[in-house]
C-alpha cells in the first residue's frame, strides 16, 4: 500500500475516453510519459506521429499549427512566444555569416532593428529596399542575398506593394522570401498562393505571423507562428526552434483556439468599420493624405485591388493620416491625447481602438516618394460603433484647434 502522497500523484482513475465539446482541451506538460524505455528511446519528436517533451508539441498546440496551416494554406507550423519571435526564428533558422538579407525599408520596425543588431553582429548583412519599386529589389539582390523579407501592406504607411512582382524576381534570383503575414492573416490573400488559377503556384516559402493580433484578437496573448509548404524547410526551422527552446504555454495556444473560429468575421467588421472610417477622414481639411489600401488615392491600391479585393478578401483593421504640416508635433500629440475611445497603445486587431502618433523620418532610410511631409498617426481601428468613433476623431479635431 503506498502513502497517501504517492496515490494522490499515481491516482489509478482515469476518465472516460471520448469526451466531445466545442472547445479543445488545454493539455499542459513539460514532461511526457512513455510506457517504456524502447518507446522513450524511439519515439519522434520532428513530427506530429507521437508526443516526446511539452516543448515539442501536445495536443492543444498541435491543434493550433494544424488550424493555423489551414487558414494560411501552408502544409507545416511551428508556434513560438510572440509575432517578433517569428520573425527572429526565421531569421536564425535560415541565415548565416556571409549571407545578405533583404528588407522592404517600411517593415515592421523591430524586424530592422534585429537585423541592425544581432544579424550585423553575427555577420549576416542586411540591406532596404523599396517595396513599391520591384527594380529597386531587383537592383539589390546579389549573389550573397540568401533572404528577402516582404510585408504588405507596409508598416504604419500601408503602402501595398506588386506582391507577385517581388516574389518572381526573389524566385529567379534563387533567394527564399519570407512574408510577415500579420497584416493580411492568411484572410486578405493566401500567400502560398498569390496567382489563384496559376498553372504554377506562385508563393512565399515562409509566412510569419503575429498572432498577437487577428488570431487573438483580444490584446491578451502574445504568439508567433512561422509556416511553411516545405518540409525540408520546415526542417531546419523546427530543429532551430528546438534549440532555441522556443515553447508557448498551453493556455495561450488554448486562447487562440478559442478566437480562431470568429476570426474571418472580426475581419470583415473590422474592415468594414476601418473603410468607413478613412473615408471620411478623406473630407477633413486637418488630413493631408489618408493611407488605406483599399482607398483608390492610397499607395499600391491597383495591387491590393487584384490581391485582396473578393468578398473573402479585406483589407484589415489599419489606417494612418497625415496631418498637414501646418499642425506642428505637439498639436497632433494634443490631438491623440484628446481621443477617448481610441486609446493609446501598440498592436492592433483587438476590441479596443487604438491610436499612436508616429515619427516617420526616424524610421525609413528615405521619406516615401508615396507619402506626403507632415506627421503621421495610424489608427487601429476595434469594434465599437462606427459612429461613436467616427465622433471620438471629430472631438478630438475640435480639442486640437
Ligand atoms: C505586431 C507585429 C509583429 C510582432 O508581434 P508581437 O507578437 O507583438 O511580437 C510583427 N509584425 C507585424 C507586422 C506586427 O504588426
Amino acid at each position: 500500500m503506498n502513502a497517501l502522497s504517492t496515490t494522490l500523484i499515481h491516482h489509478p482513475y482515469e476518465a472516460p475516453q471520448g469526451f466531445a465539446a466545442p472547445q479543445q482541451a488545454v493539455h499542459k506538460a513539460s514532461t511526457v510519459f512513455f510506457p517504456t524505455v524502447a518507446a522513450m528511446r524511439s519515439r519522434e519528436w520532428k513530427d506530429k506521429s507521437a508526443y516526446t517533451y511539452g516543448l515539442h508539441g501536445t495536443p492543444t498546440t498541435y491543434a493550433l499549427e494544424e488550424r493555423l496551416c489551414t487558414l494560411e494554406g501552408g502544409t507545416q507550423c511551428v508556434l513560438v512566444p510572440s509575432g517578433l519571435a517569428a520573425l527572429a526564428l526565421v531569421a536564425l533558422a535560415l541565415l548565416k555569416t556571409g549571407d545578405e538579407l533583404l528588407i522592404p525599408d517600411n517593415a515592421y520596425g523591430p524586424n530592422k532593428t534585429l537585423a541592425e543588431g544581432e544579424l550585423r553582429a553575427w555577420g549576416i548583412t542586411h540591406r532596404y529596399y523599396n517595396a513599391m519599386d520591384p527594380q529597386d529589389l531587383a537592383a539589390k539582390l546579389s549573389s550573397a542575398t540568401r533572404m528577402v523579407w516582404v510585408e504588405a501592406a507596409g508598416s504604419v504607411t500601408l503602402e501595398f506593394p506588386d506582391l507577385p512582382a517581388l516574389v518572381r524576381i526573389c524566385k529567379q534570383h534563387g533567394a527564399l522570401v519570407a512574408l510577415d503575414n500579420t497584416w493580411g492573416a492568411g484572410i486578405a490573400f493566401k500567400p502560398f498562393d498569390l496567382e489563384p488559377g496559376a498553372s504554377e503556384p506562385l508563393g512565399v516559402d515562409i509566412s510569419a505571423h503575429a498572432l498577437t493580433k487577428y488570431p487573438s484578437g483580444g490584446g491578451d496573448v502574445l504568439m508567433g507562428s512561422v509556416i511553411t509548404r516545405d518540409a525540408a524547410l520546415h526542417l531546419k526551422i523546427k530543429l532551430c526552434h528546438m534549440r532555441l527552446g522556443l515553447a508557448v504555454g498551453a493556455n495561450d495556444a488554448e486562447m487562440v483556439l478559442r478566437s480562431l473560429p470568429s476570426i474571418t468575421l472580426r475581419y470583415r467588421a473590422h474592415d468594414l468599420a476601418t473603410r468607413a472610417l478613412a473615408v471620411w477622414c478623406q473630407t477633413q481639411s486637418a488630413f493631408v493624405q489618408v493611407l488605406h489600401p483599399a482607398l483608390p488615392e492610397s499607395p499600391g491600391h491597383g495591387f491590393w485591388k487584384a490581391l485582396c479585393d473578393r468578398p473573402d478578401g479585406g483589407a484589415a483593421c489599419l489606417f494612418s493620416v497625415v496631418f498637414a504640416p501646418r499642425f506642428s508635433q505637439d498639436q497632433v500629440d494634443a490631438f491623440c491625447d484628446a481621443l477617448k475611445l481610441f486609446r493609446l497603445g501598440y498592436s492592433w486587431a483587438g476590441p479596443v481602438s487604438l491610436v499612436v502618433p508616429y515619427e516617420l523620418r526616424s524610421m525609413r532610410a528615405v521619406w516615401p516618394a508615396e507619402i506626403n511631409q507632415g506627421t503621421v498617426v495610424r489608427f487601429s481601428v476595434g469594434l465599437e460603433a462606427v459612429a461613436d468613433l467616427h465622433a471620438d476623431i471629430a472631438q478630438a479635431l475640435r480639442a486640437m484647434n
